[in-house]
């Protein structure tokens, strides 16, 4: 089916065979005694050489195949006669899909910056940088798929519209039909959401953990792998207003099981690129390298390989978050008055807390247990001294949180008892909290941010440069 990619024809044994080539044009070097095309098509960041001798091709034809043109090559497999690949092509016909205009077309070979290219995201797959991006992606993907299924797990597909707000009152997109020029008014002059769409407001959902559990009481064991959507208007280089969340809920999961399974499998997604994406890998802990050359010794990155292999080879720290603010209370940044926010226990961590545990005290990945339940969601089970819930966040060097999760509260009354007091209308999620009423059991979960992940594997540093068409604020545009 289809043509064979450049990643299959690399790795052929080269005895004259023809071959057909189809892809982008990524360079072309015209010298004394050839003509030299580097093709791409995206199956690999190695992109195969063609070679055509000077006169074979007409000026005019040659001028269409420019950087950014795609072609359709047919010629003959050879062993290479340059140095930097094992085989090429020798050009027998060219013929052109589509020129690309070089003084129009925006993506030349040399580096741009990376602000340049999210403004031309329809074009920055075809840089190598970011198909190196997209093919780890697609591995990662692929990778938390396999890791769940392999132990029983069902991929449950929880809603994207939703009418509950239980979870993130103030930051959830509006879904609507009413006409906005001539809102329903009810006798009292609110406007009337009866006469909308579902007969009620709906958002997207920032979360499918509370359908996801829902799952875990009948199938066990569940996970969601789907988009979310967040309102906050924080422009940082770790949140986007649309990202995907895998979120597994397992029912007769304590919290240390709940643990042990973010830990087991984040190794394992991680070690699967590792494995499986070596040459994209390789391509981007050199771009970061180079990048670090202009830096001074001391702000140089680990090596990326290294980085990767070190955090699933090596155990994760865990503690309370009473022992994480005893550490910082006991810190120099906090002695020098150097943490812009106050350390106290009762304050939700910021993230030079987090990064400061991380990074400098532990120099691994940590996982924090206990928070105090003020500042955590209603849903988390309430440990023995009433003061601390079994909540677990996965903090990571560079990024901080990337796993939230908890222990979920099982007790109808308690759970009750907490709906009221964060003030949420128990009607709005009464089926939320039936389950605590027909056969309730321990049950735990949590959430990854999927580009939190891939932020940490390929290394980038804006997480709008790890998904293809980012959502921010103030950008929609691709
Ligand atoms: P943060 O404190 O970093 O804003 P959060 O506590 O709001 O995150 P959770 O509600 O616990 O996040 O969501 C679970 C996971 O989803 C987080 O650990 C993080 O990896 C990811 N995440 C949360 N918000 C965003 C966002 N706006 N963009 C990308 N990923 C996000
Ligand atoms: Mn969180």
């Amino acid at each position: 089916m289809g043509p064979l990619q450049i990643k299959e024809l690399l790795q052929q044994t080269p005895d004259g065979q023809s071959v057909t080539l189809k892809g982008w044009v990524r360079t072309k070097r015209e010298s004394k005694n050839a003509i030299f095309i580097a093709l791409n098509d995206g199956s690999t960041i190695h992109n195969i050489q063609a070679v055509a001798a000077p006169g074979q091709f007409s000026a005019e034809l040659l001028l269409t195949v420019t950087t950014g043109s795609c072609l359709k090559i047919t010629g003959q497999l050879v062993e290479s006669q340059g140095s930097g690949q094992a085989v090429e092509v020798k050009i027998e016909d060219i013929h052109v899909y589509g020129a690309a205009d070089p003084d129009a077309y925006p993506l030349q070979p040399k580096r741009h910056s990376l602000e340049f290219l999210r403004e031309i995201a329809h074009l920055r797959p075809r840089t190598n940088t970011f198909s190196a991006i997209l093919r780890i992606r697609h591995t990662l993907a692929f990778a938390v798929h396999k890791y769940y299924n392999d132990r029983g797990f069902f991929y449950l597909h929880t809603p994207i519209i939703t009418a509950s707000d239980a979870e993130g009152a103030g930051e959830m997109f509006r879904v609507t039909t009413l006409d906005l020029e001539k809102l329903p008014r009810t006798d009292e002059g609110a406007i009337n959401f009866k006469e909308d769409f579902f007969g009620r407001e709906a958002n997207l959902t920032v979360s499918g953990q509370l359908e996801g559990e829902l799952g875990a009481m009948a199938l066990s064991k569940i996970y969601t792998f789907g988009p979310t959507f967040r309102a906050e208007n924080s422009n940082t280089t770790r949140h986007l207003a649309e990202f995907w969340m895998i979120e597994p809920e397992m029912a007769f999961f304590e919290l240390e099981d709940n643990m042990d399974l973010a830990e087991d499998f984040i190794k394992y997604v991680i070690g699967y690129a590792l494995e499986n994406c070596k040459d994209d890998l390789a391509f981007l802990e050199n771009r970061l390298a180079e990048e670090d050359k202009n830096k001074p010794q001391n702000e140089r990155s680990i090596p990326l390989l290294e980085k990767l292999n070190f955090v699933v080879e090596n155990a994760f720290e865990r503690l309370t978050y009473t022992e994480a603010i005893d550490i910082l209370l006991k810190s120099k940044p906090h002695k020098e008055k150097k943490f812009q926010f106050p350390v106290g226990w009762g304050i939700d961590l910021s993230s030079e807390h987090e990064r400061y545990l991380v990074e400098k005290h532990f120099k691994k990945p940590v996982i924090l247990t206990n928070y105090p339940r003020e500042i955590k969601s209603f849903y988390m089970k309430l440990d023995d001294d009433g003061k601390t819930v079994r909540a677990m966040d996965v903090l990571f060097p560079g990024i901080g949180e990337i796993i939230g999760g908890s222990q979920r509260e099982d007790n109808y009354e308690k759970l009750l008892e907490r709906v009221h007091e964060v003030g949420i209308d128990p009607e709005t999620i009464w089926w939320y909290l039936e389950t605590r009423k027909f056969g309730t059991a321990p049950h735990s979960g949590f959430g990854l941010g999927f580009e939190r992940l891939v932020l940490f594997v390929t290394g980038m540093s804006n997480i709008r440069d790890v998904i293809p068409f980012p959502r921010y604020p103030k950008s929609a545009e691709f």
